[in-house]
């Protein structure tokens, strides 16, 4: 075992009473339940996170609402742009912290949290910053008729909606939180964070930074938490939007909670069961370290990862026989070893979950290799491939969003695509063929937010992304996210 050193500043800071942050600072009620946060290789509690009241989220939401309506509205686009980008460039400069801190909490393999996650997020966070300059109304000119010689114009308004509630998953936390501080600093909202509670400390950091990057206090605020800290901050009457990404159920109440508090805005980023779809002619070799590549990242804990494979049955057996020894010889162990390429589930309750559905395939023999639990300490299950005859199987059918992949053969593109469509989810698909006819024909019969060609798990900033179906409501990253940051305002003159 190789592991890295963890830098003096990441165990300085891991070792900090964290409390919430608000306003440019620190604040900690030392009434607050504290929450231990465990390092997923090793099952040790590292660091500890308050359990934010009502209370702690008021004071957060109206800071935000303060800085929106007197500060960050105000500023202009360029300052706010400037702003954005040198958070970025002190990411940048704070890389390898912010890497360890991901890898210590969510147990992500060090070379993703440093080459994917953090590499990515400053990516992100400068294409959020271009947009500041660049959202605009429209002029329009009116049609009804004149009764007395007069004339009409008419132009709209983009005006940001003000306080966003940013509700973040635990798998990508630092990426995820800079997507939506991103949205809402470029809009000219300000934000109110709750990262998932097994992986808070990155986002923390990160609003540390924005302070040393001149961005205003108030304008990126933290509350830590449970679920519960998330409900308070939709309920708070400072918060005018929720942007959420997280799983199906969950973001289904939080749909709820928010049109039942006066309509307030909402934007979905939920789970998938995306399909990768194997066509005749592929060459099994070629496609196949992309296919895992892409599969396994972060132990398959990626929103947008494959887990249902289609393949032509005359490649069935190829494939299968080659991914089971691909699988087999993945290094894992340590994510603080950069020689393994496999480490640990993120947390207990979702290696837990990850267990049930591999003993259900266990029990009706339905595994082609791998989902052995590793004795000793951390959450680690070696990548598993099941074989699935069933389209009704809970394995096709329930997001185990873990290192589980099931495949079933296909015999022509019309049972493919019944296939893939017959699923609640919509979040993404691939297709893999260099017969561009046949594929062309295939994507705008798939229903999916995103769909790629010889490739998946593919997010770009310029690029669209976000679900149909029960995968979500709205779209992040390109311009495509400034339509739900923003309200229109229509004014119309007469002269
Ligand atoms: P959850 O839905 O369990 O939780 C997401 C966040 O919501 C966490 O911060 C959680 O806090 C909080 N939360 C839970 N209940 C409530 C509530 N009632 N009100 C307000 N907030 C609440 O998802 P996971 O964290 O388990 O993340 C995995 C899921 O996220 C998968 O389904 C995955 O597909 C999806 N995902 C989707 C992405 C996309 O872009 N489409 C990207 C990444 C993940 P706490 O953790 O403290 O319970």
């Amino acid at each position: 075992m190789n592991q890295i050193e963890i830098l003096e500043q990441v165990q300085e800071f891991v070792a900090r009473q964290h409390g919430h942050f608000i306003n440019g600072q620190y604040y900690l009620d030392q009434k607050e339940p504290r929450i231990d946060i465990t390092n997923p290789a090793t099952e040790k509690v590292i660091a500890t996170i308050a359990d934010g009241s009502a209370t702690s989220v008021e004071i957060a939401a109206k800071n935000a609402q303060d800085t929106f309506k007197n500060v960050w509205s105000k500023m202009s686009p360029y300052e706010r742009g400037l702003k954005l980008n040198k958070l970025a460039d002190l990411i940048e400069v704070n890389a390898e912290e912010l890497a360890q801190l991901e890898t210590l909490t969510a147990g992500k393999q060090i070379n993703i949290s440093r080459h994917l996650e953090v590499a990515q997020t400053v990516i992100f966070l400068r294409h959020f910053a271009s947009n500041t300059t660049k959202i605009e109304g429209k002029t329009i000119q009116p049609s009804l008729p004149s009764m007395q010689g007069e004339q009409y114009t008419a132009f709209t308004l983009r005006q940001p909606v003000g306080v966003v509630a940013g509700i973040v998953p635990w798998n990508f936390s630092l990426m995820i939180g800079a997507w939506k501080i991103g949205s809402a600093l470029s809009t000219g909202c300000t934000i109110v964070l709750k990262p998932s509670e097994f992986t808070t400390l990155s986002v923390l950091r990160i609003a540390e930074l924005a302070i040393e990057a001149g961005i205003p206090a108030g304008a990126i605020n933290v509350v830590t938490g449970l679920g519960l800290t998330g409900q308070h901050l939709i309920d708070s009457s400072s918060v005018q939007k929720v942007s959420f990404t997280g799983s199906v159920p969950t973001g289904i109440r939080i749909g709820q909670q928010a049109m039942q508090n006066d309509l307030k805005r909402v934007s979905l980023e939920l789970g998938g069961k995306n399909a990768a779809a194997l066509l005749a002619d592929v060459n099994i070799d070629e496609i196949l370290p992309i296919l895992i590549q892409s599969t396994f990242v972060h132990q398959g804990q990626v929103c947008a990862a494959p887990e249902r494979i289609f393949v032509h049955q005359s490649k069935y057996q190829e494939l299968v026989t080659k991914a089971s020894a691909v699988l087999e010889s993945m290094p894992i162990g340590s994510p603080l070893d950069p020689s393994n390429v496999f480490g640990p589930l993120s947390n207990k309750p979702h290696y837990e979950k990850v267990k049930y559905y591999l003993n259900l395939a266990k029990e009706k023999g339905q595994i082609l290799t791998g989902g052995e639990i590793l004795d000793g300490e951390g959450y680690y299950i070696t990548p598993a491939l099941v074989k699935v005859d069933d389209v009704n199987d809970p394995l096709f059918i329930e997001e185990t969003f873990g290192p589980v992949i099931s495949v079933i053969a296909f015999e022509d593109e019309d049972q493919l695509i019944d296939m893939i469509n017959d699923s609640r989810f919509g979040l993404a698909a691939s297709v893999w063929s260099n017969d561009m006819s046949k594929v062309m024909r295939l994507i705008p019969k798939i229903e999916a937010g995103s769909v790629w060609v010889n490739m998946h798990t593919f997010l770009d900033p310029a690029v669209p992304f976000g679900g149909m179906k029960a995968s979500g409501l709205g779209r992040e990253f390109s311009d495509a996210y400034i339509d739900d940051y923003t309200e229109i305002k229509s004014v119309m003159m007469r002269f």
